[in-house]
C-alpha cells in the first residue's frame, strides 16, 4: 500500500547526518530541530502557530482541551472516518454526534450537520478525508451562524488547499479555529515513528496549547492547567525537516498516480473513480466505489494477485461497539452504510510506476467486469 523506502533514499544523507548529530548531542526532547520544524511548517502553511505534539490523535484531543470544551458538550463529526476522531471526543466526556457524509466526496454532509445542531452543540470536526477538504465554506458559515468552534482533522490532507467562492485559497488545517495533523509514517508527510501537530491563528489559544502538550507547564514546575505529555521527538522533527521541502513534490507524485489510475478506470461499468471537488486533492488514499456487489470479492482477488489494497473504512463509527448509542437511527446514515460495502483503496504512494499501475488497473477491471 505504501513504499517509504524510495523517499528515504532521496533524503538519506541529510536524515542520517541529522540523526547522528542528535545522538551525539543527546538533545532527544525539545532539541533545536523541533523549533526549526515548527517555524518551517508555519511558513509552509501560512499559519501563525504550529504546536508540535506526539501524534495526530493527541493533536485532536489537545485541540479540544485547549478550546475549553466541557463534559456534555456536543461535538459533531463524520460517521465515516478513522476512529481517532470520535475516540478523543468520547475520552474527554464530550458527547460525540456522528452524522452522515456525502456519497461522492466521502466528506461530512453539511445538511446533516445543521440538522444535528442543538443548544448543547459546541464544535464541528470536519475530517478532510483521503486528502480532500470538506466543504469548508459552508461549514464555516454554519459555525458562525450557530457560534461553534471548527476543529479540522487534517491528518489525511496536509499539503491540500481549499478555494473559497471569493477566490481566496487557504491551506487545509488552517481555516478553522484550530486544526490537527498526524505525521504517522504512511501519512502524506510522515516521520519515522509517531508525530503530530496542532495549528491555529489564535495567539491565546496557541499559548494555552503549548502549555497543555507539556503537563500544563508555562513556567517550569508550575502547572496552571491539566495537560498531557505529548511532544514531537527531536529525531522525528529532524526527519520532518528533511521531508517538508519535498511535500509539494510528494503530493504531485500522488496526484500523477491518481490521474493514471483514473484514466484507466473511468467509464468502466460498476467502478466509480474518485470525485474531485476543486483542483486540490492530495490523495492520501485513492478510493474507488465498486457498485455491483463485487467489492469483497475484489479484495480477495487482489490479494491472490499479490496486490495490496485497503478498505477504509469497513464499519461505520456509529456501529462500532465502543460508540454505540441509542440516539443513532439507521435511516440517518444511508450513505455511510452504503460506502462501507463499496469502497476499496488501491496502493497509493510516491513511488508507483506505470507498470504497477497498469497491472493493478487491468486486474481490477478484469475482475469487476470479467
Ligand atoms: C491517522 C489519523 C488520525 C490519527 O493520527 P495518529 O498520528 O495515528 O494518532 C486521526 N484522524 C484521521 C482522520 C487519521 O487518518
Amino acid at each position: 500500500m505504501v513504499d517509504l523506502n524510495g523517499q528515504y533514499q532521496e533524503i538519506k544523507e541529510q536524515v542520517n547526518t541529522s540523526i547522528t548529530n542528535i545522538l551525539e548531542s543527546s538533545a532527544f526532547i525539545n532539541g533545536s530541530d523541533v523549533k526549526e520544524f515548527q517555524k518551517e511548517l508555519e511558513d509552509y502553511l501560512g499559519v501563525k502557530h504550529v504546536i508540535p505534539c506526539g501524534n495526530g490523535t493527541d493533536a485532536l484531543q489537545i485541540a479540544m482541551m485547549g478550546l475549553g470544551l466541557k463534559p456534555g458538550d456536543e461535538v459533531i463529526t463524520a460517521d465515516f472516518t478513522f476512529a481517532a476522531t470520535v475516540e478523543v471526543i468520547a475520552l474527554l466526556q464530550l458527547t460525540p454526534v456522528l452524522v452522515d457524509v456525502e456519497p461522492d466526496s466521502f466528506n461530512i454532509d453539511v445538511a446533516a450537520i445543521e440538522k444535528a445542531i442543538t443548544p448543547k452543540t459546541k464544535a464541528i470536526v470536519p475530517v478532510h478525508l483521503f486528502g480532500q477538504c470538506a466543504n469548508m465554506e459552508a461549514i464555516l458559515e454554519l459555525a458562525s451562524k450557530y457560534d461553534l468552534f471548527v476543529i479540522e482533522d487534517n491528518a489525511q490532507a496536509i499539503g491540500a488547499n481549499y478555494s473559497f467562492k471569493n477566490g481566496q485559497k487557504r491551506n487545509a488545517g488552517t481555516m478553522g479555529h484550530v486544526g490537527s495533523t498526524s505525521f504517522f509514517p504512511s501519512k502524506n508527510l510522515g516521520c519515522y515513528g509517531d508525530g503530530g501537530a496542532i495549528f491555529t491563528n489564535d495567539d491565546d489559544l496557541a499559548h494555552t496549547l503549548r502549555g497543555m502538550v507539556n503537563h500544563g507547564m508555562y513556567v517550569r514546575y508550575h502547572h496552571d492547567v491539566i495537560g498531557v505529555n505529548s511532544r514531537l521527538d527531536t529525531i522525528q522533527a529532524a526527519v520532518l525537516r528533511a521531508k517538508l521541502p519535498k511535500l509539494d513534490s510528494y503530493c504531485a507524485a500522488r496526484k500523477a498516480a491518481a490521474e493514471k489510475y483514473t484514466s484507466a478506470l473511468k467509464g468502466q461499468d460498476h467502478i466509480v473513480t474518485p470525485f474531485i471537488v476543486g483542483d486540490s486533492h492530495v490523495f492520501h488514499q485513492y478510493t474507488l466505489k465498486i457498485t455491483n456487489g463485487k467489492r469483497d470479492g475484489l479484495v480477495a482477488h487482489l490479494a491472490d494477485k499479490g496486490i495490496p489494497c485497503g478498505v477504509y473504512y469497513p464499519i461505520p463509527l456509529h456501529k462500532q461497539k465502543a460508540y454505540l448509542d441509542e440516539r443513532y437511527k439507521e435511516e440517518d446514515f444511508p450513505v455511510t452504510n452504503q460506502l462501507v460495502k463499496e469502497v476499496i483503496s488501491l496502493p497509493m504512494h510516491t513511488e508507483l510506476d506505470d507498470e504497477q499501475i497498469n497491472f493493478i488497473t487491468s486486474t481490477v477491471i478484469d475482475y469487476v467486469n470479467g
